[in-house]
């Protein structure tokens, strides 16, 4: 039998072997392995102790084994804690305290006072040998007070449904292993101690049950993956993640809940997935907006459905709710996942740029305003730059720098042009009959009629006081004749009135007139004194105008 002892060591210490090489290690794992290694000091010492015939050889291994034995019940208290997910509790002070019994039942063990432990009785046959005094029951008491707290925490936690289910397979597992080992326990007391005279051989029933339960709880891991990390991993993942996230099984039962939710939406673990309670948690709108989401995600539930609610709370919420099946291998739906995401921060910023996007639009359009002022302003300037004020007619500036570039022009292509120079006859006494503002509208008038007589092309000028300069491009004399004969009678029918009575005026105009229709290649090195000679032929032309008695055209052709 005593090699039951040693061959049992031997599988446990093969399972923790397994265990340890195998296990991607947590936790869980580690306190495991720690109570397998308790598991494992029984069997060895006992069959250390019957491998040797000395005394205090055979004492000194019977109370190893009785050290470990006296480790079971905190080394499976402590598995229990971390397994049911109280490893809080396992604070340094709390951990002095919950394993005093143990340390108690441990110093009793090796300081054994007068054998009132553990003495061996020679005299008596080798069965028998083995003697267990009043202090054998310190241990016995620490071992079922551990064993029953474990219990009652299984029992405990087993009895509340707000647990995944594949945690309360960890905790039946767990039961399961108590409960193997519990009886191997009473069973082995019984017939080893209490019962003792009725058996002939020794039975190693606590070694026995202590490997069962440790094959049951590998197999458990290895099959189940009971302890496997990645889930463990996932919860903790799931749980530091800012996304509130629910997640149910093919028939809606609410299978994984996280801490974010939690305090947010009314859910327990266990329970039915009801849109409709969802739904009733909100405000009218956003109740109406989540029932339609849903009635989607029924109509098309391999599709993956997203809606944003505003939710008004203390400030306005904005959460993006996202729902999408989870699939099997064979694409069939086997949960859904529900995940609400706070985008407030987010949306705040996009309206924050928005609003920053449309100021900035507005003094947009107030600089476009300022620039089209700006250019309208310019035009102005430029306007009033080349105009005469009182007629409208274009100044004697710009006649002379339209003159410098067409004169070139003309002469370049020997392109015929004429120019008129016309000054009013007898002004200065409109202005002393009628005064100077009806000579201002006398001008004016003149002009209006001077520019009907005109063609478009033609360019008319006021040259100063009362004498007008008009260019008149592509024209040769036989046009220009006609033309200044039609400025002349126009002028001299305009009636303009005095503003005394229904009174109105007439006045005529001297006009000198220049043609150039052909022209000398020198005249184009220096246009500048062609021209300065161009207008003045033309003022000779008025001057003889003038001379000859006035309200007519006197003509000169250059060249
Ligand atoms: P002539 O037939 O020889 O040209 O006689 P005239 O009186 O027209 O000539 P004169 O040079 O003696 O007089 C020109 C007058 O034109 C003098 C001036 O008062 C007047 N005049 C010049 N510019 C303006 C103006 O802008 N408005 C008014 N109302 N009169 C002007
Ligand atoms: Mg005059
Ligand atoms: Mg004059």
């Amino acid at each position: 039998m005593i090699w039951l002892d040693f061959s049992m060591f031997l599988v446990l210490m093969g399972l923790f072997l397994y265990v340890f090489s195998s296990s991607s290690v947590t936790v869980l794992h580690r306190i495991y392995l720690l109570l397998h290694v308790v598991f494992m000091l029984w069997p060895l010492f006992q069959f250390a102790s019957q491998t040797t015939t000395s005394l205090p050889f055979r004492l000194f291994y019977l109370s190893a084994s009785y050290v470990g034995l006296s480790l079971l019940g905190i080394g499976w208290f402590a598995f229990i804690l971390v397994l049911t997910g109280h490893y809080y509790v396992i604070r340094r002070s709390r951990l002095i305290l919950l394993s005093i019994p143990a340390v108690i039942s441990v110093a009793v063990v090796i300081w054994n006072p007068q054998g009132m432990f553990l003495s061996i009785n020679t005299q008596l046959e080798s069965m028998k040998q083995l003697q267990h005094g009043a202090l054998y029951w310190v241990m016995i008491v620490q071992l079922i007070l551990y064993l029953s707290v474990s219990l009652i925490i299984l029992l405990y936690k087993l009895s509340r449904r707000d647990d995944s289910v594949r945690h309360r397979k960890m905790v039946r597992t767990a039961l399961n292993g108590v409960f193997v080992l519990s009886f191997f326990a009473i069973v082995d007391f019984c017939i080893n101690v209490t019962y003792i005279d009725y058996f002939t051989r020794y039975i190693p029933l606590v070694s026995i049950g202590m490997t069962v339960t440790a094959a049951y709880i590998v197999h458990a891991i290895s099959r189940n993956k009971v302890f496997d990390i990645i889930q463990i991993v996932q919860k903790d993942v799931m749980n530091t993640m800012s996304m509130g996230i629910i997640v149910m099984d093919e028939n809606d039962m609410i299978i994984e809940v996280n801490k974010v939710i939690k305090p947010i939406i009314r859910l327990r673990i266990g329970d039915f997935f009801k849109p409709e309670a969802l739904a009733a948690q909100f405000k009218e709108g956003t109740s109406k907006q989540l029932l339609a989401f849903f009635e989607a995600q029924r109509v098309r539930p391999m599709d993956r459905h997203e809606v944003e609610l505003t939710i008004d709370l203390a400030q306005s919420l904005h959460i993006i709710v996202q729902t999408a099946p989870i699939l099997n291998q064979k694409k069939r739906i086997v949960g859904r996942v529900l995940t609400f995401q706070d985008v407030t921060e987010l949306r705040m910023l996009v309206e924050e740029t928005n609003t920053q996007n449309e100021l900035l639009h507005e003094r947009n359009k107030e600089l476009l305003i300022m620039q089209d002022e700006l250019s309208q302003a310019n035009k102005k300037l430029e306007h009033m730059a080349i105009t005469d004020g009182l007629t409208g007619c274009f100044n004697r500036r710009y006649m002379l720098q339209q003159l410098e570039s067409e004169v070139v022009t003309s002469l370049r292509y020997g392109i015929p042009f004429s120019i008129f120079i016309f000054d009013l006859d007898y002004f200065k006494s409109i202005n002393d009959r009628f005064g100077h503002l009806t000579g201002d509208e006398v001008l004016c008038s003149t002009v209006e009629a001077v520019r009907s007589a005109l063609r478009l092309t033609d360019v008319l000028a006021r040259f100063g006081g009362e004498e007008f300069t008009v260019y008149l491009p592509h024209t040769n004399r036989e046009q220009a004749d006609i033309i200044a004969e039609l400025v002349k009678s126009t002028v001299e029918e305009n009636r303009v009135p005095t503003g005394v009575g229904d009174g109105s005026v007439t006045v005529t105009i001297s006009m000198g007139v220049v043609s150039i229709e052909r022209h000398d290649s020198n005249e184009l090195e220096d246009p500048k004194s062609f021209l300065r000679e161009l207008m003045a032929q033309a003022d000779a032309a008025l001057y003889e105008a003038k001379y000859n008695g006035r309200n007519r055209i006197v003509n000169r052709k250059l060249a």
